[in-house]
């Protein structure tokens, strides 16, 4: 059975990057193109329901969700970042002083240049909005299995033996991406042997939207300020470490969070149990295929230590929805090598470098040696004392910098 006419766009993959992309193309295309949406599921409606992750959104992701008019409706629950602190510190050590701190002046007028919001918040707004989206039809209990091109179209094979065809296959389908594996593209790939733990904290005094960093030995433990007096708390520790922790009971493991945490926040109302993932870095060599692109983590699959990895996605998405978007205009072949070189051309460098750059911090800052420490003080203290270069780190992070896609900007 083959569904005809060809779909402009599939998107392989329901999640944030997948359904994202749907979004930006309804929205840039005023519902044009035909987009059709393939996964085993997606986020829950109701962002109430599932376990509580959060994750930390750049000013350019926030440009995103604006273009696509969600913004207004997520700000309430979005909690502004007002300053970062960074410390480099032993687990024992009762203080810890900021070697770096960034001032993020919070204005009424701009959007804030990094907010703490719910994943499933964000799942919830980005599924609702997709079913609403002009052009867009979703496909649920659809994984794809296998893929091929021809010179004129992509034909994606669900598990049940089915057939999509499509002018673009776009992978969307995770660190594990079975397209990407489909179109024989390699991966550089190397497990960390570290897994990040997350757990939300209520606080008992008011947090004042401080986010600290706190580079211990066994790996970064981020301090994320959430709405309702809340802090997610999102660290890594060895493998084994990390199996330790996530199995002990309750009193125990607020000690364990007590020892890192210090008394920085004072009292801890109560702790969610926490939840562990193993952390892989996974850089994709190619973007692009006959016929294919890949976006989010199915390109690249970083380190948490920079909070980075879905605001990357949401980069992806906003150039790959440029480039599809000007050819149709055109009157063009959207899944032509031309289409798809340009996005190459455009993502390449970012996702590298910023993969890359992730995993020697994390390299740099695991070393524990004085030399090593003294070495990264020095290199944090200047930082701190040159305003420049300062808010140039800021405004890479926040994603302000360089040739930025129409919906980023
Ligand atoms: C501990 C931790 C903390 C993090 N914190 C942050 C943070 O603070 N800020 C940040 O920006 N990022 C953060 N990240 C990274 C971020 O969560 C990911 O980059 C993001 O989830 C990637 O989204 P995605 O849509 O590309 O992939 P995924 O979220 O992995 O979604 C993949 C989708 O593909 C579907 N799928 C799977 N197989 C198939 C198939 N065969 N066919 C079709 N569909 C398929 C799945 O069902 C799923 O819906 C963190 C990650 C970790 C592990």
């Amino acid at each position: 059975m083959t569904d005809t006419p060809p779909i402009d766009v599939l998107i392989g993959g329901g999640s944030y990057a997948g359904l994202a992309l749907a979004l930006a193309l309804s929205h840039q295309s005023g519902g044009e193109l035909s987009v059709t949406v393939a996964a085993p599921d997606f986020p829950s409606l109701d962002p109430s329901a599932g376990p509580v992750r959060a994750t930390a959104l750049s000013r350019a992701s926030l440009a995103f969700l604006r273009h696509v008019e969600l913004w207004e409706q997520k700000s309430p629950f979005a909690q502004p970042v007002a300053s970062i602190e960074l410390t480099d510190s032993d687990l024992g050590d009762v203080i810890r002083p900021p070697r770096l701190t960034y001032d993020l002046a919070l204005s009424e007028a701009a959007l804030p240049r990094m907010v703490i919001l719910e994943n499933r918040h964000l799942g919830a707004a980005l599924h609702h909005a997709a079913r609403a989206a002009p052009g867009v039809t979703l496909r649920e209990g659809t994984a794809i299995a296998a893929f091929s091109s021809s010179p004129t179209n992509a034909v994606a094979v669900p598990g049940d033996g089915s057939k999509l065809t499509a002018r673009l296959l776009v992978a969307a389908d995770g660190g594990r991406s079975v397209i990407r594996a489909a179109a024989n593209i390699p991966v550089h790939e190397r497990p960390y042997d570290q897994s990040g733990i997350i757990t939300i904290v209520e606080l008992a005094h008011p947090h004042h939207g401080r986010a600290i960093q706190h580079f211990l030995p066994a790996g970064p433990f981020a301090v994320l300020p959430m709405t309702g007096n809340r802090i997610c708390i999102t660290w890594s520790e060895s493998a084994l470490e990390a199996k330790r922790i996530t199995s002990l009971d309750a009193k125990a493991f607020r000690r364990e969070i007590e020892v890192r945490l210090g008394h920085d926040f004072g009292p801890l109302q109560s702790l969610s149990p926490p939840q562990s993932w193993p952390l892989t870095f996974a850089v994709a060599r190619t973007l692009i295929s006959n016929r294919l692109a890949l976006i989010g983590d199915a390109a690249h699959t970083v380190h948490p230590i920079a909070g980075q990895g879905l605001n990357l996605a949401l980069r992806d998405v906003a150039a790959l929805s440029d480039c599809i978007v000007d050819t149709a205009r055109l009157g063009l072949d959207i899944g032509a090598m031309d289409t798809l070189q340009r996005y190459e051309r455009w993502r390449r460098f970012d996702n590298l470098a910023s993969a890359t750059g992730f995993d020697a911090l994390n390299r740099l800052f695991s070393l524990s040696s004085t030399l090593a420490r003294s070495a990264r003080t020095a290199a944090l203290g200047i930082v701190d004392q040159l305003p420049g270069l300062k808010s140039l780190l800021i405004d890479e992070a926040s994603g302000a910098i360089g040739d930025r896609p129409r919906l980023l900007r």
